[in-house]
């Protein structure tokens, strides 16, 4: 929270002696522009003495559930434009061109058809929520706890093992939260008063279950209001 207030920074290799760095943050969390951060907290490290900026750039990534329908009468939205992007490390790029893959196929089927209303469009929606948008809407729900969480509270979970790497390398892949919760763990956290946390993160890891079945129960267009209503509640 305090290098990449409810985002990380990242370092990845390219070729030759050249890196990709930058940080995503949480927008309207923190008051320090990221671009500030980027140089005052991750540039300024000893790793980057003595190098220069190639090229620079930044945007703003949609990271959250997909938008509950992607389609309307005559029209089909993909990719960022309709937030279909992996909440937890903000990669778009697999999604948009998922998206645009399966609604290219609806596409052209529903032009052959001659149906080219919201219903006619409307397998684009099941199909992408079952490919992934399930996925990404449990991992909404575990992006919503991380962003809520101190860092003191997240290295502690760490540190217990209570939320390890691999757990969260598991969720960003399969949308699913595994905890492996031993009874040490729990005796540790009841005796420094953070069971909150651990409550947190149990209710967390079922809520994301939740979540995610109910978009693989995507619903037909007639039954869409009362899903989406019930979709309200879960969250
Ligand atoms: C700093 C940063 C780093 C990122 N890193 C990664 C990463 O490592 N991995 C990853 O998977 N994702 C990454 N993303 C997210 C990823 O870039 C996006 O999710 C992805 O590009 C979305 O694809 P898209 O086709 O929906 O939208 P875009 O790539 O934004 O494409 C939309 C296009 O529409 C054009 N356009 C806009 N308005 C109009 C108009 N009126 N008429 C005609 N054309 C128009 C735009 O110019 C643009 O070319 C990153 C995003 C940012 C900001």
């Amino acid at each position: 929270q305090s290098i990449a207030c409810g985002g990380y920074f990242w370092i990845f290799p390219r070729s030759g002696r050249s890196v990709n760095v930058g940080v995503g943050v949480q927008a309207g969390k923190s008051n320090t522009h990221p671009k500030t951060q980027l140089y005052s907290q991750i540039l300024s490290k000893p790793l980057f003495k003595d190098t220069e900026v190639l090229t620079a750039g930044g945007g703003y990534v949609p990271t959250r559930r997909p938008l509950d329908s992607l389609v309307g009468d005559g029209v089909m939205i993909v990719g960022d434009a309709a937030c279909l992007v992996n909440p937890i490390h903000g990669g778009g790029i697999g999604p948009s061109m998922l998206s645009g893959r399966i609604a290219a196929d609806v596409a052209s089927e529903a032009i052959e058809r001659g149906v080219l209303d919201r219903c006619g469009l409307w397998r684009y929606n099941r199909e992408y929520m079952k490919a992934y948008g399930a996925k990404q809407a449990g991992l909404d729900i575990f992006r919503i706890f991380l962003q809520e969480i101190s860092d003191e509270e997240l290295n502690y979970g760490m540190k217990q093992r209570l939320v390890k790497e691999s757990d969260v390398l598991r969720a960003s892949l399969d949308g699913d939260l595994r905890l492996t919760i031993t009874e040490k763990a729990e005796r540790a956290f009841r005796s420094i008063r953070k069971l909150d946390f651990l409550m947190k993160l149990r209710g967390t890891a079922r809520k994301m279950s939740r979540v995610k079945r109910h978009f693989l129960d995507y619903p037909e267009p007639e039954d869409f209001p009362a899903w989406r209503a019930r979709l309200k509640t879960l969250y």
